[in-house]
């Protein structure tokens, strides 16, 4: 084997810190560990699944196109999760969970991606259809709007602006448009329908003036026939990006192409964008979702069902239904737990198998919402103690936690930052408000600590008063 690993990941980081933000760079980074292979593989192990599915989502080309850079011997890359000492399963309630991505290491071969930049877009999930997606009072507008955007593009709405809080089925909506345009539109040969998230255009954006290809990237976005950006909102004090999808967007309109976007809020509430921008995504039709009553959450929970060939009797999706509220996606996920558990235990599932994925039940509902409630749940959510929250251990994945404690006690309580440090093991209030700002800055980074940190804030608010 030619290549020494650890060098060559050395250098690579280098290069990959002077191109991110410091914060971006030591949550994703910061902990990754080059593994011996041999061949022209390169593997990487990542701490945790959450990080490696976050690193293959938005990092992966970036990686790889480093690595190509500093070693011709390199061939492929790929992503693991470390083996941890034995992390059993937490039975907590709040760790976000993504049902349909495959935990196996993924790999990809930079060779064959670079050939063309068309590998390296997003796929559409096939799964996300019109058909698959349970119509509900919450998401009545949203639905029809989509379908209308798909049937009609660029007649009905242009363009479509969905918003709502996470898992309630924008990406859903965006990728159903998709397949939907990709299959009947009336183009010669295949339909060119992008999905791309807000995140993945900043980072290809860079990429492309890194390499002197923006003409390329320019081209890529302007001519396709339907433009599908999930998650504007992190385009927020993004200039250069929100100046490149400004024209992207009146390239796409002036041709009559059809646009749909989702956020997390409505345009009047992104602050930190251009006006001229959220002015158009003003143009069309703005829809919300909202989180569906208990009548659709049982009707989804029994497509799923279906879809997943799993067997369930309704008491069993009922008390699912009841519990879970507010995130379509952590009912999904409730139940697929469910069953892997039953599974295992080769068992008929039964209701004391979901217990340990479901929130507190109703005696809990309404107790107040303290310092020391948000400490518990953080602490489950992550498989460590209060203890460890309120301790001095400078592990990553300690530390962070507490971060994370810290910031949601202040968000989420009146207390002040000195009480928050007698809290906290007796910390000065300088170093909690450390903590606070540190993972403020995260969440404007990054989005998928974003969503981490606002599944667990959703959990804290529908238990808790
Ligand atoms: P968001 O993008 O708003 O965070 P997603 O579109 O990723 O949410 O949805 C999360 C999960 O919930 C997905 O698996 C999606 O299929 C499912 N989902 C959400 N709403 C519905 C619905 N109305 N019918 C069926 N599945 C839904
Ligand atoms: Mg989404």
């Amino acid at each position: 084997m030619s290549v020494n690993h650890s060098l060559l990941w050395k250098e690579v980081q280098q290069k990959l810190k002077g191109e991110l933000p410091k914060s971006t760079f030591e949550t994703w980074f910061g902990e990754l560990r080059p593994q011996p292979s041999s061949n022209g593989d390169f593997r990487l192990a990542a701490p945790n699944g959450f990080i490696k599915r976050g690193l293959e989502r938005n990092y992966l080309d970036l990686i790889e196109e480093c690595l190509v850079e500093s070693s011709e011997d390199v061939k492929e890359v790929s992503i693991e999760v470390r083996e941890m000492k034995s992390s059993t399963e937490s039975g907590s309630q709040t760790t976000p969970v993504e049902p349909s991505t495959k935990e196996q290491t993924t790999s990809s071969s930079p060779t064959q991606k670079n050939q063309s930049s068309d590998q390296s877009k997003i796929p559409l999930n096939k799964e996300y259809t019109f058909d698959n997606f349970v119509q509900g009072k919450g998401n009545q507008l949203a639905f029809a709007a989509s379908q209308a955007a798909a049937e009609s593009p660029a007649q009905a709405y242009n363009p479509l602006f969905i918003y709502a809080n996470v898992g309630l089925g924008k990406t859903h909506l965006l990728h159903a448009v998709g397949n939907y345009l990709k299959h009947h539109l009336d183009t010669v040969g295949e339909a060119q329908v992008t999905y791309t998230t807000s995140e993945r255009f900043a980072i290809e954006m860079i990429q492309a003036i890194r390499k002197n290809k923006t003409e390329e990237f320019r081209k890529q976005y302007r001519s396709v026939d339907g433009f599908l950006l999930d998650d504007v909102q992190f385009l927020q004090n993004k200039e250069g990006t929100q100046e490149e999808l400004f024209h992207t967007f009146n390239e796409l309109y002036g041709n009559g192409k059809q646009i749909v976007l989702t956020s997390d809020r409505p345009p009047d509430e992104l602050s930190d964008l251009q006006n001229r921008l959220v002015s158009r995504f003003r143009w069309g039709l703005v829809a919300d979702i909202q989180p569906p009553n208990f009548e659709t959450r049982m009707a989804i929970l029994r497509k799923k069902a279906n879809q997943k060939g799993i067997q369930v009797s309704d008491s069993v999706l009922e008390l699912i239904a009841k519990r879970i509220t507010s995130n379509v996606r952590a009912l999904e996920g409730a139940l697929i737990k469910a069953v892997a558990r039953a599974d295992l235990a080769n068992t008929e599932l039964g209701q004391e198998d979901l217990e340990p994925f479901l929130p507190d039940k109703d005696a809990d509902h309404n107790k107040q919402l303290t310092v020391d409630v948000i400490k518990k749940e953080v602490a489950n959510n992550y498989d460590l103690t209060c203890e460890d929250l309120e301790g001095s251990s400078r592990k990553q994945e300690v530390a962070q936690a507490r971060h994370i404690a810290i910031y949601l006690a202040r968000e989420m309580t009146d207390s002040s930052f000195p009480a928050l440090g007698e809290k906290f093991g007796g910390r000065d209030h300088s170093t909690v408000m450390h903590s606070h700002r540190k993972i403020n800055e995260m969440i404007d980074e990054t989005p998928l600590f974003y969503e981490e940190i606002k599944e667990i804030e959703q959990h804290l608010r529908s238990t808790y008063e």
